[in-house]
């Protein structure tokens, strides 16, 4: 069974767009992908680091939850992801957003992501790939955040594919 679920990917080191480009094609391994636009956004946590590039994948995949996070985090070791700090720097972050209507609590897994209503980052690209897109009954784009968005169009919904 198909599952449809969404990726939340950010990069503030390195060639981030290129290294976000390789992202996508390794999560088109995983399942048939649409991409949303590609953003900027000022870093979350330590203000003393750059800022990120950001988009969200919509993946359908028939891998497990925990099988999925299994790939991202190899993906994101791929990318030579090293922890520094909380909400630090890094090459390539990989947050499972959503996963279905799943919810699910275990020691490796949130899911919906703990973070996902309060940033606007995340918010946003979602509603690229579904402008309808409700969680717990609430539609995102009715959310305040959405109005109060602090973030920078990079490219259009075709940068992956560049
Ligand atoms: P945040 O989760 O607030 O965005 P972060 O992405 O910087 O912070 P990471 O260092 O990437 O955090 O991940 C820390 C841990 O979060 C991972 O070891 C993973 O097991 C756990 N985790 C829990 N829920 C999720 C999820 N939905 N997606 C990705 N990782 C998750
Ligand atoms: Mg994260
Ligand atoms: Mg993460």
């Amino acid at each position: 069974m198909t599952i449809r679920t969404f990726i939340g990917l950010g990069s503030n080191l390195g060639d981030s767009q290129q290294i976000l480009n390789e992202a996508v094609a390794k999560l088109e391994t995983l399942g048939s992908v649409k991409v949303s636009k590609l953003y900027q956004s000022p870093p979350m946590g330590p203000q003393d680091q750059p800022n990120f590039l950001n988009a969200v994948v919509q993946l359908d995949t028939t891998l497990a939850p925990l099988a999925l996070l299994d790939q991202l985090q190899h993906f994101e070791q791929e990318a030579g992801r090293v922890r520094l700090r909380r909400w630090g720097e890094r090459t390539l972050d990989l947050d499972l957003l959503i996963y279905g209507q799943e919810q699910i609590h275990n020691e490796r897994l949130t899911v919906p992501h703990i973070g996902l209503l309060e940033r606007d980052f995340v918010i946003i690209p979602l509603l690229d790939l579904d402008a309808h897109l409700q969680l717990n009954g609430h539609s995102l784009k009715d959310l305040e955040l959405v109005q109060q968005a602090n973030l920078t169009v990079v490219a259009n919904q075709s940068w992956a594919t560049a």
